[in-house]
């Protein structure tokens, strides 16, 4: 049995860069060399003479919160406040990086349990103060940012949710389990493994994301064709609004009417703090098995994934990516350009007991060579599930070095995949302009449709921020002028507001907006979050 993530609680990451301080190794120099031939390197260290806001709240209100959950536990020092401003997209590493700390929390506030959750979401309603829950900080969508000027509010806590990390039970006869939101992926799942069991989801986050963070951002993972997407993963919530307590779930599917848990899920930190989250879990897989497929064209691989997709075929791990991803392969940058890196590259990983696992298996390379595919042995499979954590670190290092780099999702009906990937991609290269290479991959398939996942390569210039957020906003447009969804899994935020109304519509928006005002009269969870 293998595991190729960490079990391990990684460290606390630095404000301005991804992960753990210890893989931050700088781009090796044979890569270095290849990225200097496509962009020009310049070296753009981040700021560390950085000031933070002095804290909007009183010394009354700091002793209010000290009385809740005692005097460790209200933390003012820059250092943390630093590290709890904003989340981890690229724009929120570049404010960080040129010390724009506009967006911090007055204080954070780190809660062991439920009840005081409940008592601190009651204190800042009496003293009209901003609650942004802090799960771990992975957001890449603005979504642990607030607006104060939304309400007459007098200031920003960040509700830290670190200290509320157990697994509360598990029901074997039910396969469920019930685990507190702050509990990161590698920690939820040491603690299922202690039971031979295991949750499955698997984002590129992983490392550092918490299970309130998935449920309340709807999170999609790298396994989701063979264990789903988190939500659907979700049996039942307890959730502390100002309104009151709120428990969903009392059985696994029923006919109540509509199904409330769905509110609740994607709620990003809008209608109340998740503070346990009841998971279906499964058997620890025996045997894990990737490999890589070759494709003439993304559009033949698009289709063999439909195929497999609209048979029930599916594997635990499936991802195509673009003849442009392909030849820079993520995975193995090094290769960039051999002629092992030409056409499509598609991963399947199959996991779970030995029999079923080879009987997939056989079914799916049966299926997948009579559409075509040509098979690339495991190498090209287990180099994915080596390397599915780092791409992060390979960001900071462009980073570092003067090279913008970021990532977008979208999600559309089979019949509509190319008309997106077309729009979507022009809009980043006419925006972008010269020197910018879009990579792309198909990253959750349905039976019908699938996900698209853009990661984006640009010259960052003097003001790489200001080169991305235009090119954002072409992107987000050409999603909607194609019909497709604004977010498949990195959820709205405050970065997608804008375009939900064209997908929802006004009606859609006002019922977000009445469930807002049941939960949260004085709109203190997040605000600015999510509704428009
Ligand atoms: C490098 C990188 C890779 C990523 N890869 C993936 C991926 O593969 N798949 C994917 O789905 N996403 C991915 N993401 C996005 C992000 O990791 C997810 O949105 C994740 O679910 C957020 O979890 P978190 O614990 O970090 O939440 P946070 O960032 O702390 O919070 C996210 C939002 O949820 C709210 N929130 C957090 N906890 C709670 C709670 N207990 N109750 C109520 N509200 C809460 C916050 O207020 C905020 O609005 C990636 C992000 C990065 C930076």
């Amino acid at each position: 049995m293998t595991t190729e993530y960490p079990t391990s609680l990684q460290p606390e990451m630095p404000a301005t860069r991804w992960g753990d301080p210890a893989y931050a190794t700088g781009l090796p120099d044979g890569v270095r060399d290849l990225v200097s031939l496509v962009f020009p390197i310049a070296d753009r260290p981040a700021r560390e003479d950085v000031t933070v806001p002095a804290p909007r709240l009183g010394d009354e209100q700091i002793a209010g919160l000290r009385g809740i959950v005692g005097d460790d536990h209200v933390v003012l020092d820059d250092a943390t406040r630093r590290r709890r401003t904003r989340g981890k997209s690229t724009p929120d590493l570049l404010r960080q990086r040129s010390g724009d700390l506009s967006d911090a929390p007055d204080v954070v506030v780190r809660p062991a349990s439920h009840d005081e959750v409940v008592a601190v979401l009651g204190y800042a309603q009496e003293q009209r103060i901003a609650v942004v829950p802090f799960g771990g900080g992975t957001a890449v969508t603005g979504g642990l940012v607030a607006d104060l000027a939304s309400g007459d509010l007098t200031g920003m806590l960040s509700l830290d949710l670190g200290r509320m990390r157990g697994l509360l039970g598990i029901d074997t006869v039910s396969s469920t389990a019930t685990l507190e939101p702050g509990l990161r992926g590698p920690e939820a799942e040491a603690l299922l493994a202690a039971h031979g069991l295991m949750l499955g989801h698997f984002p590129q986050s992983f490392e550092y994301a918490t299970i309130g963070g998935f449920a309340a951002t709807r999170s999609s993972g790298q396994s989701s064709a063979g264990y789903g997407r988190f939500d659907k993963m979700v049996v039942a919530l307890r959730v502390a609004t100002p309104a009151g307590e709120v428990r969903l779930g009392a059985s696994p599917s029923n006919a109540s009417g509509p199904d409330l848990r769905e509110i609740f899920l994607g709620s990003e930190g809008a209608f109340g703090v998740i503070t346990e989250v009841t998971v279906r879990v499964r058997p620890l897989p025996e045997v894990k098995e990737y490999e890589g497929w070759r494709w003439s064209s993304f559009a033949a691989g698009a289709d063999a994934m439909r195929a497999l997709a609209q048979s029930d075929l599916l594997p635990t791990v499936l991802r195509l990516s673009d003849e442009n991803e392909t030849m820079i392969n993520l995975a193995d940058p090094s290769g960039i350009g051999g002629e092992g890196n030409a056409g499509c590259l598609m991963i399947t990983g199959y996991e779970g007991t030995p029999a079923a696992v080879a009987a997939k298996k056989a079914a799916v390379t049966a299926a997948l060579t009579e559409l075509g595919g040509t098979p690339a042995g495991s190498e090209p499979g287990e180099a994915w599930a080596h390397g599915r954590f780092n791409a992060p670190y390979l960001r900071d290092s462009l980073l570092d070095n003067g090279v913008l780099v970021e990532t977008l999702e979208t999600v559309t009906f089979w019949s509509n995949r190319e008309n997106l990937y077309t729009r979507v991609k022009t809009a980043l290269e006419e925006t972008l302009g010269e020197g910018t290479l879009v990579l792309c991959h198909v990253s959750h398939v349905y039976a019908t449709g699938c996900s698209l996942y853009f990661t984006v390569a640009a010259p960052g210039g003097e003001d790489p921020l200001a080169k991305w957020l235009p090119a954002k906003a072409a992107a987000c447009e050409a999603i909607v002028a194609a019909g497709a969804s604004i977010t498949h899994h990195h959820a709205v935020g405050t970065d997608h507001k804008p375009y939900l109304t064209a997908e929802i519509g006004e009606v859609g928006v006002d019922v977000l907006r009445a469930v807002k005002r049941a939960v949260d009269p004085a709109g203190i969870l997040n605000p600015g979050v999510l509704i428009p």
